[in-house]
């Protein structure tokens, strides 16, 4: 076989082959695409058979636990979602509503009934902390400060 020969026929070769898969690429496509329609009208096709077999076990007309049992998990998960599409229109109508300015600490010091003789803070004896004039208590180490 010449040189010319074999070549020639390498490139039949090379064209049935790529015409191979271009045929077997076709056909897989078109029946990957009638399956998925199949699958599809099959899932529709139970969708409808499950809303009949609802309407007819509810109007009483079939009597099957299974079902009436898939019907009663249906109901629940009917009434769980108009809760939650409540939750979420009132979540929507929600506002911003700024947090409140902390107001300035105060330290709650139980204070005496008396008046106080003076105004001035006036210190722990036991451990000079510095407190309202009215203090009964240190509010650092508990001592008791007012008579
Ligand atoms: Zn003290």
């Amino acid at each position: 076989m010449s040189i010319l020969d074999q070549l020639t026929k390498t490139i039949a070769q090379v064209g049935d082959r790529a015409k191979f898969e271009a045929e077997k690429f076709q056909k897989t496509t078109r029946l990957q695409a009638e399956i998925n329609e199949l699958r599809r009208l099959i899932e529709q096709k139970l969708l409808e058979m499950g809303q009949r077999a609802y309407d007819l076990q509810r109007a009483g007309q079939i009597h099957a636990p299974s079902l009436a049992e898939l019907a009663a998990a249906l109901d629940q998960l009917r009434s769980t979602l108009v809760a939650r599409e409540e939750e979420l229109k009132q979540a929507q109508n929600e506002v911003y509503v700024p947090p409140t300015p902390p107001s300035p600490t105060v330290q709650s010091v139980p204070i005496s009934e008396a008046p106080p003789a003076s105004d001035a803070p006036k210190t722990c004896p036991q451990c000079g902390f510095q407190m309202p004039a009215r203090a009964i208590f240190c509010p650092s180490c508990g001592t008791r400060v007012s008579k």
